[in-house]
Parts: C-alpha cells; structure tokens; sequence
C-alpha cells in the first residue's frame, strides 16, 4: 500500500505536469471507483490550481471544486500520451484541454477511488473529518498528546490513521526500529525520551523514503512508469534474518494488529 512517501512522490511529479491544465472529460469504466457521478459534469472545465497531499490521501484543486484521490491498496496513477495502450486495471481516464496526454489511474484491487467534493464542502467530509496531523509535521508535543491515552501497541498505533495520518507498515517499522523502540510497548507507556526519539525518527524515515522516491516492492511505481528506489536501503522491514545495521543481531518478524513487524531483538527492548 503506498504511504505517505509514495504519495508524497506522486502528488510532487503530478504537479509538474498537471498544474495549469484543463479536464475536459473523464471516462470511468467502474462505477465504484468514482464516488460522485453526479458532480462529474459540473466539476469539469475549471484549471488545477494546486495539488496537495493529507497523509495517504491525494488532493488535486480546481476550484471551487476538489477532486480527492485515494490510491487505497494497489492504485496506480499515469501520466501518458493517449496514444499509448492503457496499463492493465486502467478503470479511470482524465483527458484535457491542452494536451493529448491523459492522467489514467489504474488499481488491480480495486479499494482505492475518487471523489469529488466542492470546495466549500471539504471540511465536512467524514474520511478528512476522522483523519490525525500529517505524519510529516509531527513534533514530540503533538506525538505525545496523541499517544497519552492510547493503551495499544504502538506499532498499532502509528497505523492508525486517526492518529497520525500517512504511516503504514512499511515506515513504521523504519521509525521505529531508527527510535529503538520495540512495536509492541503500549504507546501510552512511552517515556519522554522515547517519545522525543520517536517523533525525530518519523521524520526521519519519511523524508529519507521520500527522498529516495517511494519503496517499489508491489504495486506503487511513480506515474511516469519509473520505481522507487527505497526499497533497497530499507533499515529493517522485510529484512528477517539479517543482520541488524546497527548491532548485528538478526531480525526478527512478529504479528502487530496482523500485520508482520520487523525489528532488532537487541537495539528494541520491551
Ligand atoms: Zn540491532
């Protein structure tokens, strides 16, 4: 599933070939990735002004509407020329004014969808509503509130987007393995120390995936068709058995709210 540096990647490569161009037309071949047909004939003809990312979450602004994009699990955007074949599960096509170039959006699973939402609107949409800080702006003050009452695992809670928005599996287990703190200490038990070396190393993680372009292991690829590079500098995830990059210890894999957690033994103690 992207995460906030996979869409952090997409939203910046679509800036620089979307901001200024006119949608025309949009064909959606499946009904449930579109969630608003019926805004769809009034949104279109209006410039995008911006696009903006909240945690895992895609913004495109052509105001006075805003078209909200969720890749989910396996969405895929593309840039391309229409006269290319569309990639494999293309369910929707953006066409514009200014160029015969399409934004195709394409998702094997088929969670991921788009929806259109006045911008007036915007605040009252219940996913937006429920959703915690950008993972990106968090501060020890700001992570500390949000962990205080929460008695769950942290590795638990730093997926959970209502608290922080934009981890997923892959950058927690970064974070948390750069704080050295093991995944399932409950959050609220964390000391201040910790607390600060966790809200440091969540940054950390997210602006070195960033850097490198997103962590291309399935689905995520940048909408140019090019991979990310993260995945062969990961720090612990996916590295079962191998050395610890720190301590040397091998690393080890536990279940954290069914999903599979790597850390060092060693470097993150209960
Ligand atoms: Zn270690």
């Amino acid at each position: 599933m992207p995460e906030l540096p996979e869409v952090e990647t997409i939203v910046q490569a679509l800036r620089s070939c979307l901001i200024g161009l006119v949608p025309i037309k949009v064909i959606c071949h499946k009904e449930k990735i579109l969630r608003t047909p019926d805004l769809l004939p009034k949104a279109l003809g209006y410039p995008i002004k911006d696009i903006s990312r909240k945690g895992k979450l895609i913004l495109l602004w052509t105001p006075p509407y805003v078209w909200l994009i969720h890749l989910k699990m396996s969405g895929q955007l593309w840039w391309q020329p229409q006269h290319k074949p569309l990639p494999p599960h293309t369910h929707l096509i953006v066409s514009f004014a200014e160029t015969d170039k399409q934004l195709r959006y394409a998702d094997l699973r088929q969670f991921g969808y788009w929806q259109i939402v006045p911008e007036g609107k915007l605040s009252q949409v219940p996913f937006l509503q429920k959703l915690g800080p950008d993972a990106l702006s968090v501060t020890p003050k700001l992570l500390q509130d949000r962990l205080r009452k929460r008695k769950t695992a942290i590795k638990s809670v730093l997926l959970n987007q209502e608290c922080l928005a934009g981890l997923g599996n892959i950058y927690s287990d970064e974070a948390l393995w750069l704080a050295q703190i093991h995944p399932l200490i409950p959050a609220s038990t964390l000391s201040s120390t910790q607390i600060e070396r966790l809200a440091w190393a969540i940054k950390k993680a997210l602006i070195r995936g960033i850097k490198l372009g997103g962590t291309s292991i399935r689905d995520y690829l940048h909408p140019d068709g090019r991979k990310g590079l993260y995945q062969n500098y990961r720090l612990v995830y996916r590295r079962e058995g191998l050395s610890c990059l720190r301590c040397g210890m091998p690393i080890k894999r536990i279940k954290v709210a069914g999903r599979s957690s790597y850390f060092c033994p060693m470097c993150q103690k209960v």
